[in-house]
């Protein structure tokens, strides 16, 4: 079925006057991109602080890794991205791509026309959705904001240029845009202290070649975990995988493969470099790589306890965007997992930009709040963990059309519901080939029907 593709540049009358916020954004990833694009539409002033010399956040590939292989020394250099040489994207482009700014194939000595490209195109394709928006003059690269605090109703932001020099800001609000895919979760191990091999997390992992001819673990489910293991595996003597999900009969070794074997989670860890997996089985490892997920992490936040992080819970917040006691003048683009991000930050930051200027109402703090409590209770009562909490997956496309019903923006495209929904079968049914072969020709017709009504020209890239 098709929707109306037509996605007004705002669709308001406005009874109130609006009112221009001077905003702050931090991080020019994804998010905060297009929050700058949604919070110029709306006619705020925006300035953007990029730590790194580049925008375009985790798709800014970089071959260095971190001094600390698992990410855990606080006195390390950070690296932002966690992206590995061989990454394809594990979405089809159609899908992926900003709603109102299509991610088309195109002509170019850098570009991957393939519908589940190298990370480069993603970076290419953000790099242009900058320019043609013409953000560059919002961006202030290589400014890494060290400390932002609300103080007398404003926030104070001090910011280091990587020059060195220090400047100290005020701003009426902030939008966190600074990432979820750099700080390292590790799995806990009984008697690792004691185990001589190596560790490393996924975020220090970039190519097979320094696993030649080892025996490694790799603990994990995710998709990068499954790219990882099949990278390592063309070089590597053993790769074993140890999961939390597997289930009865999948035990063993792995069909396909000749060096690939999976395991239930890591029981203990020796000093004679053996390892215990729940199963029973063990094996003699060199290499333990953590492909555990990550930590939201704001080290420049200071709201006076108004909003923490506790067991990966980043709250309160109310639909994973404001915290009611601060609303609207500090939100958060980007946190919801299991989801397809670019649109999802599109609809959050057009709900951000919409309330600052107070197009858009929000309910009362005490109303929010009650919200916020009762979603809590929910997750309780369906027995999962806080550390799932921004797990919205299965309730993403639900999500996204609220947020749009409260901006005045059309609801998604069935066409990308179905396509997601095919694309995470065909990862399941096909987990070698899913980047290559898919059965949804219809649906992508479909988004190139629609995709026509925003190539540049037509009016719909209005700034
Ligand atoms: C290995 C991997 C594979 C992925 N594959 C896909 C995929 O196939 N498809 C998909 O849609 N998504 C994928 N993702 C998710 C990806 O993270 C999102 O697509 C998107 O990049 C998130 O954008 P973001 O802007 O929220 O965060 P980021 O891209 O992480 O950007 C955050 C930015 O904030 C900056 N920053 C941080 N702290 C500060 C500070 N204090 N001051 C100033 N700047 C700061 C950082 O330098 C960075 O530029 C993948 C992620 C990973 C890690």
């Amino acid at each position: 079925m098709m929707t109306n593709p037509t996605i007004p540049k705002l669709n308001f009358s406005p009874i109130l006057p609006l009112i221009p916020q001077n905003v702050a954004v931090i991080g020019a990833g994804a998010a905060g991109l297009v929050a700058a694009r949604e919070l110029r539409r709306e006619d705020h002033k925006v300035v953007v602080f990029e730590r790194e010399n580049k925008v375009g956040g985790t798709w800014v590939y970089n071959p260095s890794t971190e001094s600390d292989p698992l990410g855990l020394d606080p006195t390390r250099v950070v690296i932002h991205s966690s992206l590995y040489a061989s990454l394809r994207t594990n979405l089809p482009r159609e899908v992926m791509g900003f709603r109102d700014y299509p991610f088309v194939a195109k002509n170019g000595a850098q570009r991957d026309p393939r519908r589940f490209p190298g990370h480069v195109e993603v970076l290419e394709y953000l790099n242009n959705f900058e320019t043609d928006f013409g953000l560059i003059e919002l961006v202030r690269l290589g400014a890494e904001v060290r400390r932002a605090r609300l103080e007398g109703g404003k926030w104070k932001i001090r910011s280091r240029m990587r020059v060195g020099e220090e400047l100290d800001e005020v701003y009426d609000a902030v939008v966190v845009c600074n990432g979820h895919y750099t700080e390292p979760r590790i799995a806990e191990i009984p008697g690792i202290e004691t185990w001589p091999g190596l560790q490393i997390h996924s975020h220090n992992y970039r190519s097979p070649e320094p696993f030649q001819g080892q025996v490694v673990i790799l603990i994990g489910s995710s998709a990068s975990a499954v790219d990882i293991c099949r990278d390592i595996a063309g070089v590597a003597k053993e790769v074993h995988i140890a999961s939390r999900s597997v289930t009865v009969g999948t035990i063993g070794k792995l069909p396909g493969h000749n060096n690939m074997w999976l395991h239930s989670m890591i029981e203990s860890a020796h000093g004679d470099g053996i390892v215990v997996f729940r199963d029973g089985s063990a094996v003699c490892a060199d290499v333990i790589l953590h492909c555990t997920g990550y930590k939201y992490n704001f080290p420049f936040l200071d709201t006076n306890g108004i909003v923490t992080v506790d067991d990966n819970r980043v709250g309160p917040l109310y639909k994973h965007v404001f915290p009611p006691l601060l609303a609207p003048l500090l939100s958060f683009v980007g946190l919801p997992r299991k989801v397809v991000p670019f649109a999802l930050c599109e609809i959050q930051s057009k709900w951000i930009a919409g309330v600052l200027s107070g197009r858009v109402l929000l309910p009362s703090s005490d109303e929010m709040m009650a919200d916020v409590e009762a979603f809590y209770r929910t997750l309780d009562a369906s027995g999962i963990p806080k550390h799932y909490t921004h797990y919205i997956g299965d309730s993403q496309f639900e999500y996204n059309d609220w947020l749009a019903s409260e901006c005045g923006y059309p609801p998604s495209e069935e066409w990308r519901k179905e396509m997601y929904s095919a694309a995470i079968k065909n990862m399941e049914v096909r987990p070698e080939t899913y980047r290559d072969e898919w059965d949804d020709e219809d649906l992508v017709a479909q988004a190139h029907e629609d995709f026509k009504c925003f190539s540049k020209g037509n009016g719909n890239l209005s700034q």
